[in-house]
C-alpha cells in the first residue's frame, strides 16, 4: 500500500501538469490548487481502502472535469422532453418571449422600481402590480412575494397569529417539496382548528368550530392528489358568506391560480381566481409559475382592506420581490389582459397543443433521426407542478429503443452539450413533443444522435 501511495504525484506536479497550468492561470490559482488536493485525497483514500493507485492521466482529467463543472454557469438550461408541463425539478414554467425580454432589459440597468417618474417622489413597487392583478382577476388589489408558500406565511401571520384557523381535516395536507399546511400554520404563529372528516368537510363543520378566537376560515385546493367517491367540500362562495356573518376573514389557497378555463382543453376545471374573487374569497393565494406560466412568485389578491393589511406588515418585507420577477410577471400578466395569454404563454401553448400537431412533430423528429430501433406512438403528457393530479393530455411520443441499456442512454442525454430530460417505459426512451419548445427541436435532435452512436 505504501509504494501504491507513494507513486501518487505531488500537489504541485499536477499543477505543473500544463492543462492544468492553463486553467489555473485563468481562472484561480488557490481554488485550481483546492480541486487538485481534494481529487489527491480521493485517491489516497482509494489507495488506503484497497485500490489502484490512478495514473497521473486520470488525475488530470478528474480535476480538469471538476474545475469545468465548478466554472459552469448553473442552473443551466436543459430540454423537457418528459411530457410534464409544470416540472418543479426543471424549474416549472417556461417565460414568454415578452418576460424574457422585460426581465433582461431591466436585469441589466436600473428601473423606476420604486420611484414615480410622474413626481419624481417615492413610488411603491406594488402599485403597478397590483393595478394589473385587479384587472385581469376582478379583485379589488394585489401583492407579490417571493412565493405562495411566504404569501400564505405572511397571511397567517397577519391576521391570525395567536389566533386560530378553521381548516377541513382534508385539507390540511402537505402539498409537495416539504409544504405542509400544518406547518405553515404552525410557523405563523395560528393554532390549527381541523373540522369534518378526511372526504367530507360540511360549513356547519366550519360554523361549529368558530370561537372569539378564530380570526380566519382557510380553504385550500387540493392540488396533488384526489379524493373520489363519497366526498363533500364546503365551497369558498359558501364559506366567506359564513365568514362576512362572523367578521372573519376567508382565505382561499387556490395554489396554480389558473387564470384561463382549463376546461377548454379536455382537462378538468382547475380552480380559477377570477371565480375564487367573484365568489367572495377575501384573499386569494397562488403562485405565479405554475398555470399562470410567470416567474416564482406568490400572488395575493382580494379586498383591498385586507392586502394593505398585508403590504403594511413588517414580515412583507422580508418576502419582498425584486425587479426581474416583477418585470417578468407583469409581462405574463399583460398576456392575460390582452387576451393573448394562450398563444403567448409556453404553459398554455403546451396544454393546448393538438395531439395531430404533436404526432406530426414526434415522426418529423424520427425521420431526421433514421428509423434504427425508433417508433411514434400514442402516449400521455401531464400539467404536473401539483396540477390536475391524475389527469392527462394525449399526445405522440417518439420512443426509441437503445442499443444498451435504457439508463445509460438517459445519462448520455443528461449529459449532452445541452442537456436533455427524458423518461424510461418498459426499457424504451420517450421523447414527448409537447414540453419541447420549437426552437429546441435542433438541440434534441443532436443530442439524441450523439446519445445513440455511444
Ligand atoms: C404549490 C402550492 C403551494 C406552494 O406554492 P409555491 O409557490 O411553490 O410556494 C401552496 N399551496 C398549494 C395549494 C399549492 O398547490
Amino acid at each position: 500500500m505504501n509504494s501504491r501511495l507513494r507513486s501518487l504525484p505531488s500537489v504541485e506536479r499536477l499543477l505543473g501538469v500544463r492543462e492544468i497550468s492553463d486553467l489555473s492561470a485563468a481562472y484561480s490559482h488557490d481554488a485550481v490548487a483546492g480541486m487538485v488536493r481534494l481529487e489527491l485525497e480521493l485517491a489516497r483514500a482509494g489507495v488506503k481502502s484497497g485500490g489502484e493507485a490512478p495514473q497521473i492521466e486520470e488525475l488530470v482529467n478528474a480535476v480538469l472535469s471538476r474545475v469545468h463543472r465548478a466554472l459552469a454557469p448553473w442552473p443551466r438550461r436543459v430540454i423537457n422532453a418528459t411530457g410534464v408541463i409544470l416540472h418543479t425539478n426543471l424549474g416549472r414554467a417556461p417565460l414568454s418571449r415578452a418576460a424574457v425580454e422585460a426581465a433582461a432589459e431591466v436585469a441589466a440597468g436600473y428601473t423606476d422600481l420604486e420611484l414615480d417618474l410622474e413626481t419624481g417622489r417615492r413610488g411603491s413597487r406594488q402599485a403597478h402590480i397590483s393595478s394589473l392583478l385587479a384587472q385581469v382577476t376582478g379583485a379589488e388589489a394585489g401583492l407579490v412575494v417571493n412565493n405562495n408558500a411566504s404569501a400564505l406565511m405572511l397571511g397567517l401571520t397577519a391576521f391570525a397569529r395567536d389566533r386560530a384557523v378553521v381548516v377541513s381535516r382534508g385539507e390540511a395536507v402537505e402539498i409537495g417539496g416539504g409544504f405542509r399546511v400544518p406547518d405553515v400554520l404552525r410557523q405563523s404563529g395560528a393554532r390549527l382548528i381541523e373540522v369534518g372528516t378526511t372526504n367530507r368537510t360540511y360549513v356547519a363543520d366550519y360554523e361549529a368550530a368558530i370561537t372569539p378566537e378564530t380570526a380566519v376560515l382557510l380553504k385550500v385546493h387540493q392540488s396533488n392528489f384526489a379524493i373520489r367517491g363519497f366526498t363533500h367540500s364546503t365551497d369558498i362562495q359558501v364559506l366567506s358568506r359564513l365568514a362576512s356573518e362572523r367578521g372573519l376573514v376567508a382565505f382561499h389557497d387556490l395554489g396554480s391560480g389558473a387564470l384561463l378555463d382549463t376546461s377548454r382543453f379536455g382537462l378538468p376545471r382547475e380552480p380559477m381566481v377570477q371565480e375564487s374573487v367573484a365568489q367572495g374569497a377575501d384573499l386569494a393565494f397562488f403562485s405565479g409559475d405554475k398555470l399562470l406560466g410567470g416567474p416564482q412568485a406568490g400572488i395575493v389578491v382580494g379586498k383591498r382592506k385586507h392586502v394593505d393589511v398585508l403590504a403594511k406588515h413588517p414580515l412583507a418585507r422580508a418576502v419582498r420581490v425584486e425587479k426581474v420577477t416583477l418585470a417578468a410577471l407583469s409581462a405574463t400578466l399583460l398576456s392575460y389582459s390582452r387576451g393573448t395569454a394562450e398563444a403567448d404563454l409556453p404553459v398554455w401553448q403546451m396544454i393546448s397543443a393538438t395531439p395531430s400537431a404533436l404526432k406530426a412533430r414526434a415522426q418529423e423528429w424520427k425521420s431526421s433521426i433514421g428509423s434504427g430501433g425508433s417508433t411514434v406512438r400514442a402516449s400521455k403528457s401531464t400539467v404536473g407542478g401539483g396540477s390536475l393530479p391524475d389527469e392527462t393530455l394525449p399526445t405522440h411520443v417518439l420512443a426509441i429503443r437503445p442499443p444498451g441499456s435504457a439508463e445509460a442512454f438517459v445519462g448520455r442525454l443528461r449529459r449532452a452539450g445541452r442537456p436533455v430530460v427524458a423518461r424510461i417505459e418498459a426499457d424504451e426512451v420517450l421523447f414527448d413533443p409537447r414540453t419541447v419548445l420549437p426552437e429546441e427541436t435542433a438541440e434534441l435532435l443532436d443530442a439524441i444522435k450523439s446519445a445513440l452512436a455511444g
